[in-house]
């Protein structure tokens, strides 16, 4: 039975439990946490904290990664041993790079990663994270999410990608399916969120075929109306495992005539990549037949050199994380760069994600980077409102 509906009881209640050694910034966070619903409790030593998790039972727990007497990895894998089903954010000054492999070890541990605050923390960032944490906390199952794809509350909504026709020409041509729940009581919930469920639960492959033919058929309508895009739809790294997937998606793509150049498949790295003779079989099939490989969340932990080294890509997206960091560290501007020139060196479009400023888009342009995509130039948005933005973004271009 669906769990949705029912009463949240008392063990996933929204407990936030966060550690740091600076008593302002344990203040800081449980104050943020309690503004918006939390039970919050803040400690600031690993004893305390090893007793909070075992008492207190969160359901949330930010973890400051350099604490003397512990550091932040002590604890994740404390956590882990624990079996706990908190979800973990870490907090560090420490550069993106540190706070990426924090990511991957929790995982490695078992542990429901929800991602990384930089200090120094923003507040309005503060908030916009642990709202996450909130919605997460009301129990979604399986059950739920099947019933959701039977119902089709799955629902697309597109991201524009823009291209540099010519320097400061960037004119949209093609845009990113992204994955909304649009849940009866919940409102929108994150793919963060169900992504994961469906990967667990044997619905992904599901799931991305109602993406797939939702995209393919808002293409078909923007078509109608003059307006010609090409599409990414996002892959689990689990499909890649299944040999019957790229003749499926074939067919899916001629029954509705839809040119495969007109369709990329954004792919990151994970442990569930564990043949990579399937995979490399998988995606070489998936480019004989033209459709587009892009490898996402370039320079993460999600996707490494060796994975673009081995398998043919056709678009590298770089991360979020140094797009959004190309004015605060000289270091982003310099893998950013470099990034681009890679891809380049290897016959690949550049990508870059999470463009949100003028400014940005500018460095993206006299650094040569072939594509942008973020809130800059659109957000996330649904079909026919994104036909009006394009529009106007491309007529604002000429
Ligand atoms: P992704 O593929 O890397 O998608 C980009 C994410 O960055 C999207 O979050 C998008 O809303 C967000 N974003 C775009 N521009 C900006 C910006 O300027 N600033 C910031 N801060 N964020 C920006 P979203 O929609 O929540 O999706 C999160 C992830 O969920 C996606 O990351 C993708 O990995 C996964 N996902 C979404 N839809 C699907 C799907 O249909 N199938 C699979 N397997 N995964 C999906
Ligand atoms: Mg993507
Ligand atoms: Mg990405």
């Amino acid at each position: 039975m669906s769990s949705i509906g029912r009463p949240v009881s008392p063990d996933q209640s929204n407990k936030l439990l966060v550690i740091d050694d600076q008593p302002d910034l344990c203040e800081f966070i449980s104050e943020a946490a309690a503004g918006l619903g939390f039970e919050s409790k803040g400690v600031t030593d690993p004893e305390a904290f090893r007793r909070a998790v075992q008492e207190f039972q969160p359901s949330v727990v930010v973890l400051d990664l350099q604490m003397p007497g512990a550091d932040g990895i002590e604890l994740l894998r404390y956590l882990g041993e624990r079996g706990s089903k908190a979800q973990i954010l870490v907090a560090s000054g420490m550069d993106q790079r540190v706070l990426a492999t924090a990511q991957q070890i929790g995982k490695a541990h078992g542990l429901q990663m929800l991602g990384a605050l930089q200090k120094p923390i923003l507040l309005a960032d503060l908030e916009a994270t642990l709202r996450q944490c909130l919605s997460s906390d009301t129990p979604i199952s399986a059950a739920a999410l099947t019933a959701a794809l039977d119902k089709r509350e799955i629902i697309v909504h597109y991201q524009p990608k823009a291209t540099r026709i010519a320097p400061n020409r960037w004119i949209v041509e093609g845009v990113e399916a992204l994955a909304r729940w649009n849940h009866p009581s919940l409102g929108f919930v994150s793919p963060v969120r169900f992504i994961p469920l469906a990967e667990k639960n044997g619905l992904i492959r599901r799931l991305t075929e109602q993406v797939l033919e939702t995209a393919l058929s808002q293409c078909r309508a923007w078509d109608a109306v003059g307006l010609q895009l090409s599409v990414a739809i996002n892959l689990s790294p689990q499909l890649l495992n299944d040999l019957a997937f790229p003749d499926q998606v074939a067919r899916m793509a001629a029954q509705v005539g839809a040119d495969a150049r007109r369709i990329i498949f954004e792919v990151t790295e994970s442990a569930a990549m564990f043949d990579p003779g399937t995979t490399m079989d998988v995606l070489t099939r998936m480019r004989v037949k033209n459709f587009g490989l892009s490898i996402d969340d370039f320079g993460t932990g999600y996707s490494s050199l060796k994975q673009l080294y081995l398998m043919p890509f056709s678009e590298l997206k770089i991360d979020t994380s140094f797009v959004r960091d190309v004015f605060a560290h000289e270091d982003a501007r310099t893998m950013v760069e470099t990034m681009v020139l890679l891809a380049h060196k290897l016959r690949l479009t550049a990508c870059a994600e999470g463009v949100e400023s003028q400014e940005v888009l500018d460095f993206l342009d006299s650094v040569g980077c072939d594509r942008a995509q973020g809130y800059f130039i659109g957000r996330p948005m649904a079909g026919t409102a994104l036909e009006i933005a394009v529009r106007e973004w491309n007529s604002r271009q000429k």
